[in-house]
C-alpha cells in the first residue's frame, strides 16, 4: 500500500479530513506527523533563514519528521480557493521551498490549486494527483466527491458542535490523540467568554502557542474560535469591516474579529506570527475597530520561535484580570 505523508502544520487544520478521505478512497495509507515539539521546530528552523515565519519553520520540521516514514509527501501549492481571494506567497512556493531545503524528502505530490484558472483546470489537477494511484477517472471522481463531502461535514461539525479542528478531527476519526492537551469541552458556568482569532496553524498548535486554549479553559473561561462562526456570518462580517476580502485568511482574522466584536464576547485575543505581512495588516484592522467601538477588550499576541512561555502567561493573566474586573463592575452598576 502506498503511504502518503501529511505534515501536521499549516493547512492540515483546515483540510485534513478532506485529504485523508481522498487518499484513503484511492487505497493509500495516510501517515500524519505528531504534534509539534521542540525537536520538530528546531529541525525545521535549521534549514531556513531566520526571517522565515514561524509556521513555515514548523511545517518544514514536520516534513523532516516524515522522511523515510512514507512514500510520498502531500504538499499542495494552494494559490486561491475563492475567486480573486489569495493565499500568501509562502503557500504558493511551499512544494518548491521544501524540495530545495529538504533534498532528502520523499517525492512530493504538489498539485496546484487556483480557482481563478477555472473549474476545468482544477479538475485536471485533481486527476493528475489521482493518477499516482489509479488510471480510472471514475475512481478519482468518486474519491473527490467523498473528499468534498468529508470537508463539508467537518466544517458543519465545528460550527454546530462548537469544536476546534483538533477536537473535530478526533471525533471524526473516533480516536483520542494521547498527546493532545486540548480540553474536551468548555466549562459549564464560565468566568468569561474569550474569542481567539488567527490562523488555525497558530491557534491549534499547542507547542507554538504555549497551550493558550488549554490555559484559558483551565481558568474556567469559555473559548470561541473562528471555526465556530458559520461561513455566511464570517462573510457578512468581512463586508461590514473591509468590503471585500483579498486574503484567504481574512475570514479567520478580520471576519471572526468583527463578528466577535459585535456579538458580546468579554474579550478577544488576536494571535499572529512575527514577520507575517498579511497578519500585521489584518490584525491592525481588528485592533482599530476594537479601539473605535470601545466595548470589547482586545489583546494581540505575536508569536515567534523565541517567544517565552512566561511572557505569554503574564500577559494572559493580566488580560483576564482586566476582563473579570470589567465584568464585576458591570454587575455592580
Ligand atoms: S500568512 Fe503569514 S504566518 Fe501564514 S505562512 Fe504566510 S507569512 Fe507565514
Amino acid at each position: 500500500m502506498i503511504r502518503i505523508g501529511i505534515p501536521r502544520a499549516l493547512l492540515y487544520y483546515q483540510y485534513y479530513p478532506m485529504w485523508q478521505t481522498f487518499f484513503q478512497e484511492l487505497g493509500a495509507e495516510v501517515v500524519v506527523s505528531p504534534p509539534t515539539s521542540e525537536a520538530i521546530l528546531s529541525s525545521g528552523s535549521s534549514r531556513v533563514v531566520a526571517e522565515t515565519c514561524l509556521p513555515v519553520k514548523a511545517f518544514l520540521g514536520h516534513v523532516i519528521y516524515l522522511v523515510e516514514k512514507c512514500d510520498y509527501i502531500f504538499i499542495p501549492a494552494i494559490r486561491s480557493v475563492k475567486y480573486k481571494v489569495y493565499n500568501c506567497s509562502k503557500f504558493l512556493g511551499l512544494p518548491d521551498m521544501t524540495k530545495a531545503v529538504i533534498p532528502e524528502s520523499p517525492p512530493i505530490l504538489d498539485i496546484e490549486i487556483d480557482i481563478n484558472k477555472g473549474k476545468r483546470t482544477l479538475y485536471q489537477a485533481i486527476y493528475q494527483l489521482g493518477r499516482h494511484f489509479t488510471w480510472s477517472p471514475l475512481k478519482v471522481k468518486r474519491a473527490s466527491i467523498a473528499a468534498w463531502q468529508a470537508h463539508l461535514n467537518y466544517r458543519q461539525l465545528m460550527a454546530e458542535s462548537y469544536l476546534t479542528p483538533p477536537q473535530a478531527i478526533e471525533r471524526i476519526s473516533g480516536t483520542s490523540d494521547p498527546e493532545s492537551k486540548l480540553p474536551s469541552s468548555n466549562p459549564a458556568s464560565p468566568q468569561a467568554t474569550v474569542a481567539i482569532i488567527g490562523h488555525p496553524y497558530l491557534l491549534y498548535d499547542e507547542y507554538i502557542n504555549h497551550r493558550l486554549i488549554h490555559r484559558l479553559e483551565q481558568a474556567h473561561n469559555r473559548v470561541l474560535t473562528p471555526e465556530m462562526v458559520t461561513a455566511p456570518e464570517l462573510e457578512s462580517a468581512i463586508i461590514r469591516l473591509v468590503g471585500r476580502a483579498y486574503w484567504t485568511y481574512e475570514e479567520e482574522v478580520v471576519g471572526a474579529g468583527e463578528h466577535y466584536l459585535k456579538s458580546g464576547t468579554d474579550g478577544i485575543i488576536g494571535i499572529m506570527a512575527f514577520g507575517c505581512g498579511p497578519d500585521s495588516l489584518m490584525m491592525d484592522m481588528v485592533h482599530r475597530q476594537a479601539t473605535s467601538l470601545r466595548v470589547t477588550p482586545f489583546m494581540n499576541l505575536t508569536l515567534e520561535e523565541h517567544t517565552a512561555e512566561a511572557g505569554i502567561v503574564t500577559r494572559l493573566e493580566a488580560f483576564l484580570d482586566m476582563i473579570y474586573r470589567k465584568k464585576r463592575k458591570q454587575v455592580c452598576v
